[in-house]
């Protein structure tokens, strides 16, 4: 059932307002198995309108429209759409009681121009709209099915989710349903992931795979089409399975779930408890921890140690180390590891010590250049990255990778006492 979407009003096309109503219905129509093919942003213009559904009266089944109900002269959609189909309107009663009833509890007095609203197109099924006074509408013709809905978001989705959907379940009950799933992944970058998953990528059809990076991690999203909720379930699992054999060890979590939230869970079920010396992030790791709840169970603190003297005066690195070393090198960030393990009394510390940029970089140590370590019972180590971007950037990739080595930290603890030396790791420019 091939589907396009017009969203109507020059507010959208002068980029004021986001277009949320488009992304939203596209979502819910694959959902339950409608082809999403076309979607149209047009302004209150009679002539581009008609145009437009010229067009989409030629290339779709169901044309779906949002905005342009309302009781101006600008609301045109109804107006077009039934000069389209060549049908007459009339004035339907129970529409127009239902916008005086509604204008009187809001203690609005009902304009002449309110009238309008009440006017239906001949055959057309009316979609009681509880929020607003502009129903939706859907009138079929010449193999095409139209549906109207209101602009304002909260009315459209209410009168989709009240009518329209039930609606299709009567209308459309042999459509599929689309489902997705997303495997999230770090330590390991885009183009590496893609060649690994070469061969897998070729041959996909049903689910199909695709490949997101965003910020320190990359996401894999699984989608399946199928004719009941099991059956596509049971193909995302049969492709997940194949995905997992050879990227297993990158996933740490799915759909919603953040990398603090699986760190989190992670220390409380091993009831193991966490602090992180900060510096280039300047906080933001101890941030995202602490936007989950209930994260004052493992997290103890945290010390932004972004000086030499709070690195030396608050978690003890040697004033020895900075000076010979420096403040972003392997030594600094283990002594800081350790210093902030000691000073706060968590199970596992982090560090985290680099350069975010733009200024500062050498030759020896350029911008992006982050060191990372931990240090827990079992000891010391390091992880050393070369993150790409802009300061921003390069702080949130940080963070995560610091987030990250807690997380393998605490899974390699369970079956290994051995030390990781210190290497390059797999930074996601
Ligand atoms: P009414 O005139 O009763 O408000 P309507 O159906 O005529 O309803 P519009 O006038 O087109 O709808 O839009 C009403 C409001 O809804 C807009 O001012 C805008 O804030 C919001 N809106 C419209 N279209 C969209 C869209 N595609 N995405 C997000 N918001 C939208």
């Amino acid at each position: 059932m091939k589907v396009e979407v017009i969203t109507t009003g020059t507010e959208l096309l002068l980029g004021e307002i986001l277009n949320t109503n488009f992304t939203w219905l596209a979502q819910q129509l694959n959902l339950r198995g409608f082809d999403v093919l076309y979607q149209t942003t047009v302004g209150d213009n009679p002539k581009r309108m008609k145009e437009i559904l010229d067009i989409a009266a030629k290339r779709a089944d169901i044309i779906i429209t949002s905005g342009g109900l309302g009781p101006t002269r600008g609301d045109i959609t109804k107006e077009m759409i039934a000069e389209h189909c060549g049908v007459d309107m009339y004035m339907n009663l129970e529409v127009w009681n239902h916008i005086h009833d509604l204008l009187s509890k809001r203690n609005i007095c009902i304009a002449e121009n309110n009238e309008k609203q009440a006017l239906v197109p001949s055959g057309a099924i009316v979609l009681h709209n509880e929020a607003g006074t502009a129903p939706g509408l859907i009138l079929e013709h010449g193999g095409k099915t139209f549906i109207m809905l209101p602009g304002p978001p909260f009315e459209l989705k209410n009168v989709c989710e009240k009518e329209l959907f039930p609606y299709f379940e009567q209308r459309f009950p042999h459509l599929g349903i689309i489902k997705s799933h997303t495997l999230k992944l770090r330590g390991i970058g885009e183009s590496n992931l893609a060649d690994i998953l070469d061969e897998i990528i070729f041959h996909q059809s049903n689910p199909t795979i695709a490949l997101y990076a965003r910020r320190g991690e990359i996401l894999i999203r699984l989608t399946a089409k199928a004719s009941t909720e099991e059956g596509a379930d049971a193909l995302i699992a049969n492709m997940q399975e194949k995905v997992e054999k050879v990227v297993g060890t990158y996933v740490y979590g799915y759909d919603d779930e953040t990398l603090p939230e699986v760190l989190g869970k992670e220390l409380l079920s091993r009831q193991q408890t966490i602090a992180f010396a900060e510096s280039c992030t300047g906080g933001l790791v101890s941030s995202m921890m602490t936007d989950v709840p209930g994260s004052s169970e493992y997290l103890k603190g945290s010390v932004i140690s972004y000086t030499d003297v709070i690195k030396n005066q608050v978690i003890h690195v040697s004033k020895t180390t900075l000076s010979k070393k420096g403040a972003v090198s392997e030594e600094t960030a283990i002594e800081m590891a350790r210093g902030a393990r000691e000073v706060i009394g968590s199970d596992i510390a982090i560090s985290i010590t680099g350069l975010a940029g733009p200024g500062g970089g050498t030759r020896k140590k350029p911008v992006g250049l982050v060191y990372i370590a931990v240090a827990d019972a079992n000891g010391e180590a390091c992880r050393k990255f070369n993150f790409g971007g802009t300061r921003t950037q390069i702080k949130h990739r940080a963070a995560m990778a610091a987030m990250g080595f807690a997380l393998d930290r605490l899974k390699e603890s369970s079956h290994t006492n051995a030390e990781e030396t210190i290497h390059d790791h797999d930074a996601d420019r």
